[in-house]
């Protein structure tokens, strides 16, 4: 009777491994494919939200332009490409209204779905 240990697989190509029950692969491409897949899946995670990041930033910068403050709509924002998931931080003035921020520019959600955008002052 064959041990159900014996039975794993490789990850990589799924054929059924022999010998010594802590391996997990068939050999070293295999290995090295699955090492490699891994660091491109977590490099496009980062690259995926970092544009993200960018773009969200980029149009939170053409809304305002040259102004201080600007209004924009939920609506005009996702039309853009706007994703409001994405976000580096938040800031809460003192009145406690909640600013959310890609990189120096932020907004303030406001009634109605409008949005306040906003630029960080230098410090
Ligand atoms: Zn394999």
């Amino acid at each position: 009777m064959q041990n159900p240990a014996a039975e794993k697989k490789c990850l990589t190509c799924g054929k059924t491994l022999q010998g010594r029950t802590d391996k997990k692969f068939c050999n070293d491409y295999c290995r090295n494919a699955y090492n490699n897949s891994l660091k491109s899946s977590d490099s496009n995670v980062v690259r995926n939200i970092n544009n993200a990041l960018i773009k969200n930033r980029r149009i939170l910068q053409h809304i305002l332009g040259e102004e201080e403050m600007a209004k924009a709509t939920k609506e005009k924002l996702s039309t853009q490409g706007f994703v409001f998931k994405y976000g580096t931080h938040t800031y809460t003035n003192k009145k406690g209204n909640i600013y959310f921020f890609c990189y120096e520019y932020g907004y303030l959600p406001l009634e109605s779905e409008w949005f306040l955008i906003v630029k960080r002052k230098e410090e």
